[in-house]
């Protein structure tokens, strides 16, 4: 599926308003941030005065993208006027902006730019192409579709949500368009040398110790279809999609789920499947949400009562196929 080319020119009032606020989900990963950065500089380049602001610190990892120091967190924010015009990308639902909402004028018009199943379709303009493998793929079509310059930073900022989305190119969501996209970003200036340098070989040591805990926490259910791990608030690790990759490159596996504690008493949990479950599903009716084969969803609890009220819905799921 690739966006009309009508939609996309609807874009072009968001880019070019005098005061535009562009934002993404809580917990960013490269994907929000290089989507926002890439964002600001198409407003930039269109005339308009971005504002980038998240609800929660851009990851460590991720301060290496060009622009990074440009975006503000939401509870340190001074206070400033409510957006009229609001561009939200790699965000499945409102919701999922957290903190940012209060920015967001009555109001506002609101452009939704994202490449989620389980997304609720809000705002006045919906991007939306599920068939792109992160919202960088859908911004590079945006891109090109407007006309607009795809520099090295760019290009850099795209190419980070790509390739951190697809965990390499290794998932599902890899298409031959996104290899062609990728290419054409390193061809605009974008290394994946020193992407994957920055955002895969540069894990912090205390991370490797806490993935050796996280480890011994493997537990299986229905035949060794399901594999979990629990990641306390102690071990927390900077990316834990390659734990969670661990957990479903064994085999016999379906399904890899991890349970993480978050700083409010929730649980965060990630699912990942292999090529039967669709993970979007079950979170959806956690009230989360994701991709086919890559979802989450939050739950007060502890580890182990949500574990326990998901693996039977798992089982049922398995079960059915
Ligand atoms: P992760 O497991 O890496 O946190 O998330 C996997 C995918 O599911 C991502 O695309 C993410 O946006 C989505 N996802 C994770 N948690 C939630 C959630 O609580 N709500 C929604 N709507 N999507 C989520
Ligand atoms: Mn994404």
């Amino acid at each position: 599926m690739t966006l009309s080319a009508a939609s996309v020119r609807e874009l072009r009032p968001f880019l070019e308003a005098p005061r535009v606020l562009i934002t993404s989900h809580v917990r960013p990963d490269p994907d929000a941030i290089g989507s926002v950065l890439a964002l600001r500089e198409a407003v930039m380049q269109s005339g308009g005065q971005p504002t980038c602001v998240l609800e929660d610190e851009c990851p460590v990892r991720c301060k290496v993208l060009p622009g990074a120091a440009e975006i503000q967190v939401a509870r340190e924010c001074a206070e400033m006027a409510p957006f009229e015009t609001v561009i939200v990308v790699d965000s499945g639902n409102r919701e999922r902006i957290g903190d940012t909402e209060r920015f967001v004028g009555k109001a506002a018009k609101i452009a939704n730019i994202d490449h989620h199943i389980s997304n609720t379709r809000f705002g006045e303009l919906v991007l939306l192409d599920c068939d792109a493998s992160a919202s960088g793929e859908v911004l590079y079509e945006i891109f090109v579709e407007l006309g607009l310059r795809i520099t090295p930073s760019v290009a850099t900022n795209l190419l980070a949500g790509i390739l951190t989305d697809t965990g390499r190119f290794r998932h599902s969501n890899t298409s031959p368009t996104t290899l062609r996209v990728a290419a054409e970003l390193a061809e605009a200036g974008a290394s994946l040398t020193q992407l994957t340098e920055q955002l895969y070989f540069s894990i912090p040591a205390k991370d490797l110790v806490s993935t050796s805990q996280i480890l011994s926490s493997l537990e299986f259910f229905d035949d060794g279809q399901i594999s979990t791990m629990f990641v306390p608030r102690d071990y927390a690790v900077e990316d834990p999609d390659n734990l969670i990759d661990l957990g479903r490159a064994i085999e016999g596996v379906e399904v890899a789920v991890l349970f993480s504690e978050m700083k409010d008493n929730r649980i965060r949990v990630s699912m990942r499947s292999k090529s039967r479950v669709n993970v979007s599903e079950i979170a959806e009716r956690f009230g989360g949400g994701g991709h086919e084969r890559a979802a989450g969803f939050r739950m007060y609890g502890t580890m182990e009562t949500v574990q326990q009220r998901l693996i039977p819905v798992l089982s049922e799921v398995l079960r059915a196929r």
